[in-house]
């Protein structure tokens, strides 16, 4: 792409993208929430870019699972099941691996990711149901985060090991970069270690053969709180992957009390490391103070989250915007009165879709708050209902108010199942003064008619567990502001009153739902609402600056760029090719 060649210096190596997820298309349920839908943008935004990249991750047939709600919030599951041959080739290179001293047939599925000038990023989906494999086997793949460490333990072996195995039988020996989105696919360092053994053995390896590994590794860290990473008990690893490699492993200290933790596999033998907003690469530090962590903050890409009444408005003024998204920096100075007209056809399509979906007709002139996000209890959806009193109170004075929610809570996440729950018992509460809806199926296409359609993106983390959070940016992109605890990417997105609002000063590390309902409240009664009702221009003039201000920054087209600047184009990347 010519267009590439201004920005960057030389021809990026080719990259392998890892991970368990993926969310790259609505007809490919292959992802359960910000992780997969963070990888999904960077694979669109790398083919735009013309960057070689080519993603892996695992098929699951079964999808992560179809929600069902009943009339108390109850939620009960099914399998999402879906067809990869509608949606996917199927490559016929296989390769074996071995699990539990089993040969295990590996196969894939190819999504040929087609970018803004027709660049090709391929993205395999690893499958394990064939007929030479057992039974128990063939469901490696099937679906999901749904088994148990045994079960994902092997799954991360056919994403880690069977990854590498497959790019290179399709003869991909010019990778010069895997980059492990989260630590489930960090057993890939184990297999390109046995290429450096080759005959020799793991056990054998030297620390230029370690170091040789890690010139070649990229690791991306998600998750801010040690609890919530996968920990293997050795023996369950010396059966699945075999005792070899648990020796090998022991040389690199990635084993704390007798468990692996695949998160400090993937730090020791990463060159590059990164958390996801600037202050998550802060905490990580503080985790894992041996390592040099870096950030990349994450982004969204621009034209898929962006609704058609906005894709038109930015064509008309900044055609550029699909190719380079810095040019949605030049939005700021849009009639206002166009930024108006472009939010409220978005808003009728989401309030369309809540009609078909529910028979409820919204009113399209009420101030309507969006939340949606996977259902766990750190992502406090209740917070808005801490006080149903002073809420309802608020609606009457400063309303009228509605509020849209979706979002999954993992099957066995007994937490977030009662806080779906606890929404619906406040929705009762409080249904005279306030309509509050909770839609099912948070998907890909629900996300983004909601982060399009709503007039203020609500967030309310424990800090600091929101690492970056992403919906907030999809929002930004079509001017609708954040009313959000200053967490994750929302530290660097807020500019009071320009851009959202903040909940909380920012002061206070420590998460105080008190306090943190009481600014909420504050920040509904005596700024949002009077703005909304009483100064619409100022309003939409909020909304403009969301979109110049932060949807010309937190995309994924940037982060790419990062990317390659701090991680891709630096060591071993700009070796030449062998
Ligand atoms: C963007 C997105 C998420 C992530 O949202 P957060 O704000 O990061 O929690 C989750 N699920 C879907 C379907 C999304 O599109």
């Amino acid at each position: 792409m010519e267009h590439l060649e201004h920005e960057v210096p030389m021809r990026p190596p080719v990259i392998a993208y890892f991970s368990m997820e993926v969310g790259l298309d609505n007809a490919v349920p292959t992802y359960a929430g910000g992780l997969g839908v963070l990888a999904g943008d960077t694979l669109k935004a790398a083919a735009d870019l013309g960057v070689p990249m080519t993603g892996v991750t695992l098929v699951y047939r079964k999808g992560y699972f179809r929600q069902h709600l009943d009339s108390d919030g109850h939620q009960t599951e099914s399998p999402a099941r879906w067809r990869p041959e509608k949606s996917l080739d199927p490559v016929t290179t296989k390769v074996s691996i071995d699990i539990e001293g089993r040969k295990v047939t590996v196969g894939a599925w190819r999504y040929r990711l087609k970018g803004i000038a027709g660049h090709i990023v391929p993205v395999y989906f690893l499958d394990t149901a064939y007929p030479e494999n057992s039974p128990w086997d063939r469901e490696i793949t099937d679906q999901l985060y749904s088994g148990d460490d045994h079960l994902r333990l092997c799954q991360e072996a056919v994403l880690g090991m069977g990854g590498v195995a497959l790019l290179r039988a399709l003869g991909d020996t010019s990778i010069r970069v895997f980059h492990m989105n989260e630590g489930h696919s960090a057993l890939l360092t184990l297999a390109l270690l046995e290429e450096r053994t080759a005959g020799r053995g793991i056990r054998a390896a030297t620390r230029a053969d370690r170091e040789a590994v890690r010139q070649r590794c990229v690791f991306t860290t998600h998750t801010p709180v040690p609890a919530a990473h996968d920990h293997f008990p050795l023996d369950m690893v010396r059966r699945v992957i075999g005792e070899d490699r648990v020796a090998g492993l022991f040389a690199i200290d990635c084993c704390p009390e007798s468990t692996l933790d695949p998160t400090y596999l993937a730090l020791f033998f990463s060159r590059f490391i990164n958390g996801v907003a600037m202050s998550h690469g802060e905490i990580s530090r503080s985790m894992y103070p041996r390592y040099p962590i870096n950030s990349v903050t994450n982004g969204v890409h621009g034209v898929s989250w962006t609704a058609e009444p906005f894709c038109r408005l930015f064509d008309s003024h900044v055609p550029e915007w699909r190719r380079d998204n810095i040019y949605l920096r030049y939005t700021i100075n849009v009639p206002l009165e166009e930024i108006r007209n472009a939010h409220h056809e978005a808003k009728e399509l989401l309030l369309g879709e809540v009609e078909r979906r529910s028979g409820v007709r919204l009113d399209p002139l009420a101030m309507t708050v969006g939340f949606a996000r996977r259902a766990t209890a750190y992502k406090r959806a209740d917070l808005l209902f801490h006080d149903v009193e002073r809420l309802r109170q608020i609606a009457r004075a400063a309303g009228p108010l509605q509020v849209l929610y979706a979002g999954k809570a993992h099957p066995r996440d007994e937490g977030g199942k009662a806080l779906i729950r606890r929404i619906f018992d406040a929705a009762a509460a409080i249904r005279n003064d306030v309509r509050v809806m909770y839609l099912e199926e948070y998907d890909l296409a629900l996300a983004k008619l909601f982060c399009s359609g709503v007039d203020l993106w609500l967030n309310t983390p424990e800090k600091p567990r929101e690492a970056s959070g992403t919906s907030g940016m999809k929002a930004a992109l079509n001017g609708v502001p954040s009313l959000s605890v200053l967490d994750g990417w929302w530290v660097e997105g807020h500019v009071e009153g320009i851009t959202g609002w903040a909940i909380g000063d920012g002061q206070n590390s420590e998460t105080d739902a008190a306090r943190e309902a009481d600014s909420l409240y504050d920040k509904l009664e005596k700024t949002v609402l009077p703005m909304f009702y009483r100064k619409p221009l100022e309003y939409a003039s909020v909304m403009r600056s969301a979109i110049a201000v932060n949807g010309s920054f937190f995309n994924a087209q940037r982060m790419v760029f990062q990317y390659l600047r701090n991680a891709y184009l630096v060591g071993e990347g700009l070796a030449p090719q062998p």
